[in-house]
C-alpha cells in the first residue's frame, strides 16, 4: 500500500535564515530517493523559489489557481525531477496576495495536489504573517529553520509556540548556516527550543558552505550543482531521517547559558 503523503512546511521567525533554499534541496534529495515531491512557494509576496530551481518564467501562479485564472495543472512546472507550484514574481501578485488570500481555496489546492504526491513541502514565509499560519494549519508537519544565532532562535522560539497552539506537529529542527564559531551550540539551540515545543529536536546543521550561494548564481539547487559538498551531505542526512530511514542525532544534554535563561525569562514574562 502506498504510505499516506506528507505535507511538511519549512517555517522560520525570520526571512533569509534559508527556507526556500531547504525545500528545493531536501525537495531534489527526497526525489532522488524515489519519493514523488511537490514543491509549493507559499511565500507569496517575496516568491524566489522558482528563481532558485532555476525556473525563470512562470506561465501561472499559485495566486492565479488560487484566484480561478487558472487550473493547477496549468501552474505546475517540473524542475530537478521534482513538481514545483510557484508564486508569482511580479509586484502586482504581491500586492493582491497581501490583500487577501482565501483559505478554503489554498487548503483545496494542498488537497489536490496530496492525491499525487508522496511529499508536499511548503516554502512558507517568515513570521507569524497571515500565509505563514495559512501554510502551517494546512500541513500536517512543520520544519523550523533557523540560523546558530540568540535572535533567531527567540523568533523560532515564538514560531513554535504558535506551531503548538495550532495543533501542527514540529518534526524537528534545522540549524543552518553552522560555522566552527558560532554563537549558540545545537544543543543549546535544542534545549532552548524545546521549552517551547517539549520534545522538540535539532534534526540536522547545515553549515555555511559558499557553494550554497554559488549554485544559486547558477539557478541550481546546490544537491545538483555540487552533490559531495558539506551542505548537500548534511541534506541528504535530513531527508533520511524525514523518511524514516536515519534517526536524528543524540546530542549532550545541555544546560541553558545566562544568555538564554535571559531570554526565556523575557519570552515567558516570568522576570
Ligand atoms: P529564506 O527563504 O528563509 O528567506 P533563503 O533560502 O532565500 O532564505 O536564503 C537566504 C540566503 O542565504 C540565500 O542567498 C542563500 O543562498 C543563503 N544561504 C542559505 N543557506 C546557506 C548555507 N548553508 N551556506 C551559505 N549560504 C546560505
Ligand atoms: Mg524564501
Amino acid at each position: 500500500m502506498r504510505p499516506k503523503p506528507r505535507s511538511i512546511s519549512i517555517t522560520s521567525g525570520k526571512g533569509g535564515t534559508g527556507k526556500t533554499t531547504l525545500a528545493a534541496n531536501l525537495g531534489v534529495a527526497l526525489s532522488a530517493m524515489g519519493k514523488k515531491v511537490t514543491i509549493l512557494d507559499a511565500d507569496l509576496t517575496m516568491a524566489n523559489l522558482a528563481l532558485v530551481m532555476g525556473i525563470d518564467q512562470i506561465k501561472a501562479s499559485l495566486l492565479d489557481v488560487i484566484k480561478g485564472r487558472a487550473k493547477l495543472s496549468e501552474a505546475l512546472r517540473e524542475s530537478h525531477g521534482v513538481r514545483l507550484l510557484p508564486a508569482g514574481f511580479r509586484f502586482e501578485d504581491a500586492h493582491e496576495a497581501l490583500v487577501g488570500v482565501d483559505r478554503k481555496k489554498v487548503r483545496q489546492v494542498i488537497q489536490d495536489l496530496l492525491s499525487s504526491s508522496d511529499f508536499i513541502l511548503i516554502d512558507a514565509p517568515a513570521g507569524l504573517q497571515e500565509t505563514t499560519i495559512l501554510s502551517m494549519a494546512a500541513a500536517k508537519e512543520m520544519l523550523l529553520v533557523c540560523n546558530p544565532t540568540y535572535t533567531s532562535i527567540v523568533d523560532g522560539y515564538k514560531v513554535l509556540r504558535f506551531a503548538g497552539l495550532m495543533g501542527c506537529w514540529a518534526r524537528g529542527v534545522v540549524v543552518n548556516r553552522v560555522e566552527r564559531k558560532s554563537e549558540v551550540p545545537p544543543e543549546e539551540i535544542e534545549e532552548f527550543l524545546s521549552r517551547a515545543y517539549e520534545g522538540i529536536h535539532v534534526l540536522t546543521e547545515i553549515p555555511e558552505d559558499r557553494k550554497v550561494q554559488e549554485a544559486e548564481l547558477h539557478g541550481m539547487p546546490f544537491v545538483v550543482y555540487d552533490p559531495d559538498c558539506k551542505a548537500s551531505e548534511a541534506i541528504y542526512k535530513l531527508a533520511e531521517i524525514i523518511v524514516g530511514k536515519a534517526d536524528p542525532p543524540q546530542l549532550q544534554q545541555s544546560s541553558l547559558t545566562e544568555t538564554s535563561e535571559r531570554l526565556i525569562r523575557v519570552l515567558t514574562g516570568k522576570l
